[in-house]
């Protein structure tokens, strides 16, 4: 890797949910890795559907050259029209006041992908103690994707994986099956002969969809959450092996890496002006100023931050160091703030609902920033830039105006319904301050605390706001 990468930022980019919270695992894996690594100054993910949303993704860092990778497996509709439009990226290069970003391929283009799949397969018959005496007279194998009529694009290597696999003739054939479009998963009985078949999910994460939906669709159980599924499936003396996302291997932070040197190969000429810092304060340098000036202990949102740098609950404030769980590392953390005390996940980081009884301890501000950064993320760099006066804030009708596909209809929502949504969500489920109109509160600064702030109606909101008008939940 290039020595520029030092002073440069990674911001991977991933799909998340609302839902649930194994569809950011795998970016938070990934990015973790990266940064262990220490290849770049710094390494920060944003999501589509979770905090740090797209829109504040940038914010975090003051780099002036961004890395920005999409944890996507197709270029199409998130690739092609959301992440561009939520981060005001114009092209392959895009220079954003003090920064320069540089968009990469999605992960999912890489050839290294037609392995990744292959060994899936290979693995689920393997680790169901039955043989496929010879794939290439009696398996399909099916990669299985998304689909969406919103992007024509989205649909295109998951054929072109298909057509890869099928020309290396290790399997009698193999094929592209899709959720939402032909040729349906669910119609998998029909598209083939073979009497062995498997299907892996070309997804990122075992998500709502891969983990989920493509078992009902296969017809291997009604609910996989209580009832589950056995490899393999045996229906009609057909044999039929469901396989994991391929998005969990280690190798993809490889992948992504890889990413970032195509692009530098492919845009050599652009990649010139590299790694001042911006004149920004930075989050980091924000976070360090404030802990210096102000005297210990300190707070942000349900966090109490001891001297010496011990993170708890604020209701932990006076417990026993000792009679806490101690969370050691990020992935720790990360774990323990998904739920909250019933077992439920927490879409919302500001929610009044972090789970007490557990303890952190950071080596230095830095390590401080990147907790925070897992339990309210992108919190810190709001607060950095409201102080500097800088933080952009997005009225909702702004909002709802750049909806697409199937929030669009939100655009519907005028002020007197927002300002209902508000008062049932965010005024007693969330500790941010709003800073948006119609909703906006006043912000009355406290000694040693670090404000939680929001910016702009957040996706949950958004989501919330469709629900109102089309009555039901959906990702
Ligand atoms: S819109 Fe409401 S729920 Fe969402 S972050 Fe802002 S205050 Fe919280």
């Amino acid at each position: 890797m290039s020595e520029s990468l030092h002073k440069s930022a990674l911001l991977l980019l991933g799909h998340g949910s609302t839902l649930n919270a194994d569809s950011s695992a795998p970016t938070y894996q990934h990015a973790e890795e990266i940064r262990r690594r220490g290849i770049f100054a710094e390494v920060h993910v944003a999501f589509w559907k979770e905090e740090p949303n797209f829109r504040q993704a940038l914010r975090q860092t003051n780099c002036t050259t961004v890395y920005a990778v999409p944890n996507f497996i197709s270029s199409g509709y998130f690739t092609e029209q959301v992440i561009p439009r939520e981060l005001g990226l114009s092209g392959p290069v895009t220079r954003l006041g003090h920064q320069d970003i540089f968009y990469c391929a999605p992960v999912g283009l890489d050839p290294s992908m037609t392995e990744a799949l292959l060994r899936r397969a290979e693995q689920v018959v393997i680790a169901s103690n039955e043989k496929i005496a010879d794939p290439s007279k009696s398996a399909c194998l099916f990669i299985c994707g998304h689909g969406t009529s919103f992007n024509d694009n989205s649909t295109k290597i998951i054929h072109e994986q298909a057509a890869i696999i099928r020309a290396r003739g290790l399997y009698a054939d193999c094929q592209a099956v899709l959720m939402e479009q032909t040729p349906f998963v669910k119609d998998w009985r029909t598209l083939t002969d073979c009497p062995d078949v498997i299907v892996v999910p070309f997804f990122i994460s075992d998500g709502l969809h891969s983990y989920e939906d493509i078992p009902v669709l296969l017809g291997l159980t009604h609910n996989i959450r209580e009832k589950g599924f056995t490899n393999p499936h045996v229906e009609d003396h057909r044999r039929l092996w469901y396989a994991t996302a391929i998005g969990t291997e280690a190798f993809i932070a490889d992948v992504i890496l890889a990413q970032v040197r195509q692009f530098q190969a492919n845009h050599a000429g652009e990649v010139t002006r590299q790694n001042e810092l911006g004149e920004r304060v930075s989050p980091l340098e924000a976070l360090s100023r404030f802990l210096a000036e102000k005297c210990g202990p300190w707070k942000i949102g349900e966090v109490f931050i001891r001297p010496g740098f011990d993170l708890c609950h604020l209701a932990d404030a006076k417990a026993d160091p000792v009679s806490l769980t101690r969370l050691e590392t990020f992935e720790d953390l990360r774990k323990w703030i998904l739920l909250d005390s019933a077992g439920g996940f927490r879409p919302l980081r500001a929610a009044p609902n972090l789970r007490p009884g557990w303890l952190y301890h950071a080596s230095s501000a830095e390590d401080i920033l990147l907790a925070l950064d897992y339990l309210y993320p992108a919190a810190v760099a709001n607060w950095s830039l409201t102080l500097q006066q800088e933080l952009p804030v997005t009225a909702w009708k702004e909002t709802a105006e750049r909806q697409t596909g199937r929030f669009r209809i939100v655009r519907e929502i005028d002020d007197s319904l927002i300002q209902e949504l508000v008062s049932a969500h965010c005024q007693s489920g969330c500790l941010k301050r709003r800073l948006w109109v119609p909703a906006h509160q006043t912000l009355e600064t406290r000694e040693n605390e670090i404000l939680l702030l929001c910016p702009e109606a957040c996706n949950f909101l958004v989501g919330k706001a469709r629900e109102k008008i089309k009555g039901s939940s959906e990702e």
